[in-house]
C-alpha cells in the first residue's frame, strides 16, 4: 500500500490510497479535482473510490469533476450524509468494510465535527479528516463535546500509538501555539514546536503524525494533565474540571484562540 499526500486548496489534505498489487486507488477527501486527476495519471493507477470522512465542501470540492472523468467510482461515507455528498453510493456505519484492490480498511465512527464523520483505518494508517488534527482537533459543528471526547479518546485506547494519522488540514503550526497557551510546561510540544517550524519553513506538510505524538502534545487529548486543567480552571473558574468539562473549555477556548 502506497500513501501520495495531496495539498489541494489553501490548507486542505486530499490523500491517494494505492494498491500496488492490483494497480488501483482510492482517494480520501477529494478537496479539489486537479491534484486528484494529476496524482491518478501520473501514478497510472485506476480511482475506483472515494472514501470521504464527512460532508463538508472543503473536502468534497473535487467530487463533481472526479465524477464526470470516473463515472463508476465507489463513493463511501457515513450513511447521514447520503444527502449531502454528490453522488453518494456506498453507506458506511461503524466498523464498515472498505476495499481497494487488496487492501482492506475499516470505517470508524467518531461524530462531534459534524453527525456523520467517520476515520477510515488501513492496518495502522489512521484518515481523521477534521476530527483529529496535529496537536488539535476539529470544531464541534454538529456533534457534543462529549461526543468528540469519547470519539477521541476510543482512537487512543483503541488503536497502537505508532498509527500514523493522516489529517485534514494543515493547522499544525497554529495548534501548537494553542497548547502552548494551555500547557507551557509541556517539553514534548516544545520539541514539536520545533520540528513544525522547520518543516514548515522547508515547505514540508506535518501530516502524517503518530497517535503517540498527539497523546504526547495534543491538549484536546490531555484533558486530565495537571496544567491544562489549571489554566482551565483560571479561564473558567467555578467550573467542574473533570476530563469532559476540561475537553469542552478548551475547545470554547480554542474557537476564539
Ligand atoms: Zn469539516
Amino acid at each position: 500500500m502506497k500513501i501520495i499526500t495531496l495539498p489541494c486548496s489553501f490548507d486542505n489534505y486530499s490523500y491517494l490510497i494505492i494498491c500496488e498489487e492490483t494497480g488501483t486507488a482510492a482517494v480520501v477527501d477529494p478537496a479539489e479535482y486537479y491534484p486528484v486527476s494529476c496524482a491518478v495519471a501520473s501514478a497510472g493507477v485506476q480511482l475506483r473510490a472515494v472514501y470521504c470522512t464527512h460532508h463538508h465542501a472543503d473536502h468534497i470540492g473535487g467530487l463533481d469533476d472526479l465524477r464526470e472523468e470516473f463515472p463508476d467510482l465507489d463513493i463511501y461515507g457515513h450513511q447521514v450524509d447520503r444527502r449531502r455528498i454528490p453522488g453518494f453510493n456506498s453507506p458506511l456505519t461503524d466498523g464498515g468494510t472498505v476495499r481497494i484492490g487488496r487492501i482492506t480498511g475499516q470505517a470508524i465512527h467518531t461524530p462531534g465535527h459534524t453527525s456523520g464523520s467517520i476515520c477510515y483505518l488501513f492496518g495502522t494508517d489512521l484518515f481523521t479528516g477534521d476530527t483529529l488534527f496535529g496537536a488539535g482537533c476539529g470544531r464541534l459543528f454538529e456533534g457534543t463535546p462529549q461526543q468528540m471526547h469519547e470519539a477521541l479518546n476510543s482512537l487512543v485506547r483503541n488503536l497502537p500509538p505508532a498509527t500514523k494519522v493522516y489529517f485534514g488540514h494543515e493547522y499544525t503550526a497554529h495548534n501548537l501555539k494553542f497548547a502552548r497557551f494551555v500547557e507551557p510546561g509541556n517539553k514534548a510540544g516544545e520539541a514539536r514546536r520545533e520540528l513544525v517550524e522547520e518543516q514548515r519553513a522547508r515547505g514540508q506538510a506535518t501530516t502524517p503524525s503518530t497517535l503517540a505524538a498527539e497523546v504526547a502534545t495534543n491538549p484536546f487529548l490531555r484533558c486530565g494533565e495537571e496544567e491544562i486543567i489549571r489554566t482551565v480552571a483560571e479561564k473558567f473558574f467555578g467550573e467542574d474540571l473533570d476530563p469532559l468539562s476540561v475537553f469542552a473549555a478548551l475547545r470554547r477556548l480554542k474557537d476564539v484562540f
